[in-house]
């Protein structure tokens, strides 16, 4: 799917989105422009209220702005209708949460199958392409542990697996190593990285600068506007 992508990945235009609390109206995104190519790692962030949850969610078609338009993948997302919108966010959105968000009775298997049972994938295709990527996160042999049964570093591999199952355009993961001691969040990272060596379009939403730096580029949001879109110094001296 990437591979067969040309322009684009993500195109943001001019996107607002208001709250209204009371007779206050909140621009908790007040004019956000920016694109992101096919196999860029770019983080989001900025501090607590700046925009960051907001903006995920619109890229991650959770939620619709008030303005503007969005392009995903090469399809126009901001005017679509709630189904259609629950469709996109489910097959092109992998989602990768602070708190993993498996379901506690499957297996790990289970838990990466789960997004293929929804595609209506049959059985062994399913059972093989979660075991296939139960390898590529480096739990090739915890398939049929219960999330209580593996590490925090564990569950977020199988989240991580379970987000790549449906070969979404865009990998977007809010706070990923936040309930994560720093050690096992390098190894979160790392992951990452070796996703994005082979091609994955990630989008890291996060306020810890440290883990920012680590993308390819850093777009930094503050009272719901871009205040600084620049490359990281590690990207400059590689090209
Ligand atoms: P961040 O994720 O950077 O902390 P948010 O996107 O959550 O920022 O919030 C941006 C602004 O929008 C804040 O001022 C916040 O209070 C406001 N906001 C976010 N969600 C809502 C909502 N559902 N209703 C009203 N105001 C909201």
């Amino acid at each position: 799917m990437i591979d067969a992508m040309t322009g684009p990945m993500i195109v943001f235009e001019d996107i607002e989105k208001t709250y209204t609390m009371g007779t206050e109206i909140i621009r908790a995104l007040d004019g956000v422009s920016f694109s992101v190519e096919a196999g860029e790692f770019v983080s989001i962030t900025g501090p607590s209220g700046s925009g960051k949850s907001t903006l995920m969610n619109v890229i991650g078609c959770l939620d619709t702005p008030n303005r503007g338009t969005y392009v995903l993948a090469g399809e126009s997302v901001e005017n679509l209708s709630r189904d259609q919108l629950a469709e996109v966010r489910n097959t092109r959105i992998g989602f990768v949460f602070q708190t993993f968000n498996l379901l506690p009775r499957l297996t790990a298997i289970e838990n990466v199958e789960v997004p293929l049972v929804y595609a209506g994938v049959p059985r062994r295709e399913r059972k093989r392409r979660a075991a296939e990527l139960l390898e590529r996160v480096g739990l090739a042999d915890r398939g049929k542990h219960r999330p209580t049964e593996l590490s925090g570093g564990q569950r977020q591999r199988v989240a991580i697996a379970r987000a790549l199952s449906l070969d979404p355009a865009v990998l977007l993961a809010d706070e990923p190593t936040g309930a994560l001691d720093t050690a096992t969040g390098h190894e979160i990272m790392e992951l990452f990285h070796a996703l994005h060596r082979d091609g994955a379009t990630i989008m890291l939403v996060t306020h810890e600068p440290d883990l920012a730096e680590q993308a390819d580029r850093v777009i930094r949001v503050l009272d719901g506007r871009i205040t600084e879109d620049r490359r990281c110094a590690h990207q400059e001296v590689l090209v």
